[in-house]
C-alpha cells in the first residue's frame, strides 16, 4: 500500500461528492456519514504454549435503515477503528446499490493469522463471537468473511452463537460452508460480480472483451476467482500480484494453475508460466484493457494514479483508490466501476444464503448465479442512467447518488426515534 488516506475520511468525502446531485437535507446526510455504534473489545486467549495474549477487535454497525447490519470480519495486523468504520459504511451503500434489504456493518481483529495455529485462531474467533453475541443475529447484524477469514471462521462463529443461544440460527452469519448452511456460488460471488460489471462496462464502452488484456492485483478469494472467470469469458490475464510480488506474461497465463502454485508455495511468485517477475506497482500501472485491484484499500494513491494505464478498472477490493487517485482517474480516460457495485456479488450471494437459511430451502448454483447476474446488471444499468441524467464524470459518484437516495428514503419514510 502506498497511500496514507484515512479510509473513513475517504468514505465521507465520497458522500460529500454525491451530495451535490442529491435532494437530501444536510442534517440527514450528516447522519449517513457516521456509524450508529462501534464495539471496541479486547480478547484474551490462551496460546498453545499456555501463555495469554490480548487482541483488539472491533464491530461497527453503521446504518440499519434498510435492514439488519451486514458485513464481513477481517483479520489483519493493520485493522483499526477508522478502517472498520469506513468498511461498515461502504457496506451500507453497497447493499443499497444492488438493492438488497440490508444495512451495513463490519468487524475486524488486529491479528496476523499467519502467526497462529488453527486451534489459537479458533479460540480467538470464538472469543470474538462471544463478545458479538448480544449485537448479532439473523435480524440484527449478520457477519461474513473478509480478508483472512473464510468458511472456517464463519462456522466457528455460527457454532458459538448457536451454542450460547441454545438454538439453530444458520442465518446469523453468511459465507459458511455448504454443510453448515452455506450457499452454492458464494465463494465465487465477489469475483463473479467484478467480471459481470466489467463485461457490462466493456459493452457500454463498445469494447471487446475477447482477447482484452487483464491485470489483477491481489490473488486471494476475490482476485483469483475474477482472474479465472474473466479468462473463461475470453480475456487474457497477463499480470497478477500478491503480497510477495507480481508475475507477468504478455501472452497470458492460466489463472487456475497460477492459483495452484500459490496454494503449494504460499505465493504466486515463481509460477512457471510467468516470463518476468514484476512489482505490485508494475501490475497497477500496466497498459491493459482491464485492471482488477483485489487486495486492500488505498492501493493506488495520487502518484500511482498518474501512471495508471488501464481503460477499465473493476474494483474487487474495497476502497482501492485514495480520494485523490479517484479524482485523477475520473478526469482521465479510465472507466472505474466502483467497489460498491463491482464487488457487491459477495454480499448479494450472502443475502441469497440468508434467504435460503431462513426458508430452510436451498437453491442450485445455476439459480444463484442467475439471480446474481440480474442484481448486478440492474445495478449497472441504474449507474449508467444516473451518470447520463446528471452528466457525471465519475461512476463512483453516480453509485453513491443511487445508494444514498435509497438509504435516505428509507430513513425519511420511517421517521426517527425518539
Ligand atoms: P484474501 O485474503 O483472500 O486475499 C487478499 C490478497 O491480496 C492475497 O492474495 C494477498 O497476498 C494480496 N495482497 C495483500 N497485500 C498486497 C499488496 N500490497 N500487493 C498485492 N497483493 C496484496 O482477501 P479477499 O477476500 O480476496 O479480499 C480482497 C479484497 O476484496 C478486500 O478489499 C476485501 O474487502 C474485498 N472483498 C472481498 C469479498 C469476499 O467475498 N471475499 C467481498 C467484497 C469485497
Amino acid at each position: 500500500m502506498t497511500g496514507q488516506a484515512n479510509p473513513f475520511e475517504s468514505l465521507q468525502s465520497q458522500i460529500d461528492e454525491a451530495a451535490a446531485y442529491l435532494d437530501v437535507e444536510d442534517d440527514v446526510l450528516e447522519r449517513l456519514k457516521h456509524p450508529e455504534r462501534v464495539l471496541e473489545t479486547n480478547l484474551t486467549i490462551e496460546r498453545d504454549d499456555g501463555s495469554l495474549e490480548r487482541f483488539k477487535a472491533f464491530r461497527s454497525q453503521f446504518n440499519g435503515d434498510r435492514g439488519p447490519y451486514k458485513g464481513g470480519i477481517r483479520y489483519h495486523p493493520e485493522v483499526n477503528r477508522d478502517e472498520v468504520k469506513a468498511l461498515s459504511g461502504w457496506m451500507v451503500y453497497k447493499c443499497a446499490t444492488v438493492d438488497i434489504p440490508y444495512g451495513g456493518g463490519k468487524g475486524g481483529i488486529v491479528i496476523d493469522p499467519k502467526e497462529y495455529s488453527e486451534a489459537e485462531l479458533e479460540r480467538v474467533t470464538r472469543a470474538f463471537a462471544k463478545e458479538l453475541r448480544p449485537m448479532v443475529g439473523e435480524d440484527r447484524d449478520i457477519p461474513a468473511p473478509d480478508v483472512n477469514t473464510g468458511q472456517r471462521e464463519m462456522n466457528w462463529i455460527k457454532d458459538t452463537y448457536e451454542t450460547l443461544e441454545n438454538t439453530t440460527e444458520p442465518g446469523v452469519v453468511t459465507g459458511k460452508n455448504l454443510a453448515s448452511g452455506g450457499s452454492e456460488g458464494r465463494v465465487e460471488a465477489t469475483g463473479r460480480s467484478t467480471v459481470i460489471a466489467a463485461r457490462e462496462a466493456f459493452d457500454y464502452l463498445g469494447k471487446d472483451l475477447e482477447g482484452a488484456t487483464v491485470a489483477v492485483q491481489g490473488y486471494g478469494n476475490a482476485g483469483w476467482i475474477a482472474a479465472k472467470l474473466i479468462d473463461e469469458m475470453g480475456a487474457t490475464v497477463v499480470a497478477a500480484s500478491d503480497s510477495s510480488g507480481g508475475i507477468y506474461n504478455p501472452d497470458g497465463f492460466d489463472p487456475v494453475t497460477a492459483k495452484q502454485h500459490k496454494n503449494e508455495t504460499g505465493s504466486i511468485v515463481g509460477y512457471e508460466e510467468s516470463e518476468e517477475e514484476i512489482t505490485n506497482e508494475d501490475v497497477l500501472t500496466m497498459d491493459v484493457d482491464l485492471l482488477i485491484p483485489a487486495a486492500l484499500e488505498n492501493a493506488i494513491d495520487a502518484d500511482l494514479a498518474e501512471e495508471v494505464d488501464a481503460d477499465v478498472i473493476s474494483e474487487a477490493a474495497n476502497g482501492p483508490l485514495t480520494p485523490q487517485a479517484d479524482e485523477i482517474l475520473a478526469e482521465g480516460d479510465a472507466f472505474v466501476i466502483p467497489d460498491i457495485l463491482a464487488n457487491a456479488g459477495g454480499v448479494t450471494v450472502s443475502y441469497f444464503e440468508w434467504v435460503q437459511n431462513r426458508q430452510r430451502f436451498y437453491w442450485d448454483e445455476q439459480k444463484v448465479n442467475e439471480e446474481l447476474e440480474e442484481h448486478i446488471v440492474d445495478a449497472f444499468d441504474a449507474l449508467i442512467e444516473t451518470i447520463e441524467e446528471n452528466d457525471l464524470e465519475n461512476p463512483r459518484t453516480a453509485a453513491y447518488v443511487v445508494a444514498i437516495e435509497r438509504v435516505a428514503n428509507a430513513f425519511e419514510e420511517a421517521g426517527s426515534f425518539p
